[in-house]
């Protein structure tokens, strides 16, 4: 057994994991990856990722060698903060995902700066969920600083105390203020404040979703966390899709608080769950799904659509979006709440779809790209 090192960071009540681990490794300019083999050698546990739920026997060594208690540091992990935490949904740290390095990136600077007063910034456990704003603060979350265009991930680093760093420009993200994004100049001024309220309160709804409680959903009222994740995660994918031209459907929608949003331009036919989206592209979707749930004023509010211009509801997306697109609504309603479920199933009747036919050819069609862009990559790689 290797001895104490001799500074540890003592972990906050409400820390991430991952984040008191950057602490410490960031005195030793080591990764957390490095760190974590350092405590643990040979140990696979360090493949899990800790935030979630730490390995009793990786967490014992942790405890001895950085001289804390084991118990305490066992009560950070999400699974034990948030024992029905939907874990499926919280983005990925391993490198495959949108977080480029080993932390989550949806920080408030308002957190880290209170965290900065009380001795050092870090990362608390709400970091980790794939939401839009900080519950505390009401600000939003941030995921690259605002000062460069940063390449890499942001970083703990030691200065005269830990300070959470942008890696490419060095500033501390707590002094790295963003108010969200800049809301249209020409929408009425009393619809910017109104769009907020109901995009806060889907976030909020959302959170609880995460947590694994029950939620209320635009349109349809109180529902279990699964059917308020699966309308999300069907919605999210039905938006994002794209058609034969490149483009999205997301792309339709303008809500006043994201007036200058780039256009979504997918390269490749994989799926962008939402919890791999950025917090203002969590944003944009929020808003085109709370606009396509809800009634017609909510809606065009939403979407920023013209009362000149058919509302974007979940009968205009069902029929203005590719029809594998609506096979895979079709097919993934089955875990909707009833009242959505119905309303897809009119669409489905009114049209007869043949959703496994559809789907089947679809991905027959894509294997054949798919193996069409290799062929094009072997003559010129
Ligand atoms: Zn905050
Ligand atoms: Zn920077």
């Amino acid at each position: 057994m290797s001895g104490a090192l001799p500074i540890a960071a003592r972990p906050h009540p409400d820390e991430l994991i991952s984040s008191w681990l950057a602490r410490i490794a960031a005195c030793y300019e080591v990764s957390i990856t490095d760190l974590r083999q350092e405590l643990s050698p040979g140990s696979s546990g360090t493949k899990v990722r800790a935030d979630v739920e730490w390995k009793g026997s990786e967490a014992k060594s942790a405890a001895q060698r950085l001289r804390v208690d084991q118990e305490a540091i066992m009560r950070l992990a999400l699974k034990r903060r948030w024992p029905w935490l939907v874990a499926a949904w919280l983005p990925r740290t391993d490198g495959k995902g949108r977080a480029r390095g080993e932390l989550d990136l949806a920080w408030c600077h308002v957190c880290l700066a209170e965290g900065h007063a009380t001795g050092g910034a870090y990362l608390d456990a709400e970091a980790a969920l794939p939401l839009v704003f900080c519950r505390r603060h009401g600000t939003w979350r941030q995921d690259f600083c605002r000062r460069c265009q940063p390449h890499h991930e942001p970083r703990f680093s030691w200065r005269s105390r830990i300070e959470f760093t942008c890696t490419d420009c060095g500033v501390p993200l707590r002094t790295n203020h963003w108010s969200g994004p800049k809301p249209a100049s020409e929408c009425p001024s009393e619809d910017v404040p109104r769009a907020l309220n109901l995009l806060f309160a889907f976030d909020g709804e959302l959170r609880k979703a995460l947590l694994g409680r029950s939620a209320s959903l635009t349109g349809v009222g109180q529902v279990s966390a699964r059917q308020f994740l699966a309308v999300l995660h069907g919605l999210t994918r039905a938006l994002l899709a794209p058609d034969i031209n490149r483009t999205s459907r997301i792309n339709l929608f303008n809500s006043p608080l994201l007036s200058n949003m780039p256009d979504h331009d997918p390269q490749t036919w994989e799926e962008q769950p939402f919890h791999e989206l950025s917090p203002a592209y969590r944003a944009h979707v929020s808003c085109a799904v709370i606009a396509l749930l809800s009634d017609e004023p909510v809606s065009r509010l939403m979407s920023g659509v013209r009362p000149a211009y058919e509302w974007h509801s979940l009968e205009w997306l069902l029929a203005s979006t590719p029809k594998w697109v609506q096979a895979m609504l079709i097919q993934n309603c089955k875990d909707w709440p009833a009242p959505l479920r119905v309303r897809v199933g009119l669409h489905h009747s009114r049209t007869g779809l043949d959703v496994a036919d559809i789907l089947a050819q679809f991905h027959v069609w894509l294997a054949e790209q798919e193996q069409r862009q290799r062929e094009r990559v072997s003559l010129i790689g």
